[in-house]
């Protein structure tokens, strides 16, 4: 058994709610890290004159829009996506045919789509211009490139210091984070960007989307008997953010420990506050 696999049955045993979405996660990763082995995407140009320059002044190294896809493999996994969609639930099944329609009949263009996919706009046009479910569509895209996306933030990767950066935006492609990490014995607090997967390190008390850092305006809470999961919430901008605590779970799957605490997602919105990346998987 591999250890997303085991992982994946200890959070089923402890929260036997999140069966059918663990299920789903697991195929979907399987699925995704296939594609990965045999991904073919072109460097990435960068302008490297202004790079410096660019850091300096605090503007990440690249934009969403700029990372090479391997469209070919994208729009493979995209069918591979939809096909363990369809077997999820009655929605996805629905919406699943409906684009596959869209597909035959030459209304979408697959492989245009997902080079759409790089500016979520677009998608949600798409969707939209053929009333299909935005979030549903966007996942099915995001997860389609996501290989292509990781590797192109592997390609940059020495080209930034995950320790020195400090913004509460990724040095790579300037999005926010989906969660934070502690690491260490000594609790470094790592953020985790939401598109790209890139780490890096940050205060232990901020908030990174409004850089607040006054102790009064920023509380937290855990969950039930769960000291591995906090909500990090900001009274300035009412936003929050979950963290991980890797000194208990080790460097797991984030997506999939982020997936299994939806719990904790709604208790914080029940209190009032907002996720400032959505959980794709929430939806
Ligand atoms: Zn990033
Ligand atoms: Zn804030």
């Amino acid at each position: 058994m591999g250890n997303l696999e085991k992982r994946i049955q200890q959070l089923k045993q402890r929260r036997p709610g999140y069966k059918d979405i663990l299920d789903f996660y697991q195929k979907v990763k399987e699925t995704q890290d296939r594609t990965k082995a045999s991904l073919k995407i072109d460097p990435i140009k960068l302008k490297k004159e202004w790079k410096e320059l660019l850091a300096k002044q605090g503007f990440s190294l690249i934009k969403k829009e700029d990372f090479s896809l391997d469209i070919e493999a994208s729009a493979g996994l995209f069918q591979a996506l939809c096909k363990i969609s369809k077997e999820a639930n009655l929605h996805m099944a629905e919406q699943e045919e409906k684009i596959q329609t869209m597909i035959e009949k030459k209304k979408i263009d697959l492989k245009k789509l997902l080079k759409e996919g790089l500016k979520e706009e677009r998608i949600e046009k798409v969707a939209d211009e053929f009333g299909l479910d935005k979030e549903v569509l966007l996942f099915l895209v995001q997860n389609s490139i996501r290989p292509s996306i990781e590797a192109g933030r592997e390609q940059l990767r020495s080209e930034v210091n995950s320790e020195t950066w400090l913004k509460g935006y990724c040095p790579i492609c300037g999005s926010f984070p989906s969660l934070s990490l502690l690491k260490e014995e000594v609790g470094k607090r790592y953020l985790l960007c939401s598109y790209c997967g890139y780490q890096w390190r940050t205060d232990r008390i901020s908030c990174p989307f409004c850089n607040n850092k006054e102790q009064g305006s920023l509380q937290y809470f855990y969950g039930e008997g769960e000291e591995t999961y906090r909500i990090d919430l900001c009274d300035k901008c009412h936003q929050y953010i979950k963290m991980i605590d890797l000194r208990n779970v080790g460097e797991s799957d984030f997506i999939l420990e982020d997936l299994a605490t939806l719990h904790l997602d709604i208790l914080a919105s029940q209190k009032g506050y907002k996720r400032s990346v959505p959980n794709p998987w929430a939806a």
